[in-house]
């Protein structure tokens, strides 16, 4: 079993913001007990925005993704692909498994392949495909293949469709709840200009740094909402016990991978000490 103070927790969202908002708090206690978090993106995020360039918008969530592995120690990786245009190709998966190979994560996250976003589901391809070929010395053999197979899990969505997510272990994050909104804060191009465009909301937006870390905070508290499907409720009450909260606010949602290592849920939720 891995070293449960020393878990290396390798995230891989398809745009800049994907892991913070589903797999920050997670992330934060692999931080707090000592592990370390690398935030991969697979787009350079360039097509979220109604007014600025792709050139332009490239280089600001760049710069946005930066704050939050400064603020955060969390190591933060960018792949050069433009935003809605991923594709599971040879020359991504290769850059991929160096990627893996390189941080040595012993748990990798990712989003399941069934998803309404095109780059989200190519995403959840391309880990799916390169996870057999960790191990292969002979694929990109400019990195050493790993000797061990990491723990895969899918981070939560609200997808029913062919099945929605199983629950394997659910998270109450409200102790991160801070903490991921402050993580969102610093995509400012996504939380206070885009998003809100696209909802017709940015005259709502506020201006100082207390009020968007609460906007932020609720987009976090309605996007839980999406996630709370009667399985995951009855997940959620089994794992906790006697600690269940009448009213479960903030969490978050992974399912054990079958293309990764093979471990129960109970031996995963051990190793992130929850319910701790
Ligand atoms: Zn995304």
């Amino acid at each position: 079993m891995i070293n449960r103070q020393n878990i290396r927790l390798m995230a891989i969202g398809a745009h800049p913001d994907d892991c913070e908002s589903k797999v920050g708090g997670i992330a934060m206690n692999v931080l707090q007990r000592g592990g370390k978090v690398m935030f991969v993106s697979a787009t350079n995020g360039n097509a979220g925005h109604h007014e600025l360039t792709r050139e332009d918008l490239k280089a600001r969530r760049f710069q946005e993704a930066s704050k939050v592995a400064e603020e955060f120690g969390i190591l933060y990786r960018i792949m050069d692909n433009d935003d809605c245009t991923l594709q599971n190709t040879l020359k991504n998966r290769d850059e991929l498994i160096s990627l893996i190979r390189s941080f040595r994560p012993d748990v990798i996250v990712t989003h399941r392949i069934n998803d309404y976003h095109t780059d989200h589901r190519n995403t959840g391809l391309l880990v799916q495909d390169a996870s057999f070929l960790l191990r292969v010395p002979l694929v990109c053999p400019q990195s050493p293949a790993l000797e061990y197979e990491p723990i895969i899990l899918y981070m939560g969505d609200g997808f029913k469709k062919p099945n929605r997510l199983q629950p394997d272990m659910v998270v109450d994050v409200e102790e991160y709840l801070d903490a991921k909104a402050k993580m969102l804060y610093h995509h400012d191009s996504q939380f206070f200009e885009w998003l809100p465009w696209l909802d017709g909301a940015l005259d709502k937006v506020p201006h100082d740094r207390e009020g968007r870390i609460e906007w932020c905070r609720r987009w976090l508290l309605a996007r839980s909402e999406y996630l709370k499907g009667p399985q995951v409720l009855q997940s959620y009450r089994m794992i906790y016990g006697d600690k269940a909260k009448e009213t479960l606010r903030c969490l978050e949602a992974f399912e054990i991978s079958e293309y990764g290592a093979s471990v129960t849920p109970e031996e995963l939720r051990q190793l992130f000490g929850i319910p701790v």
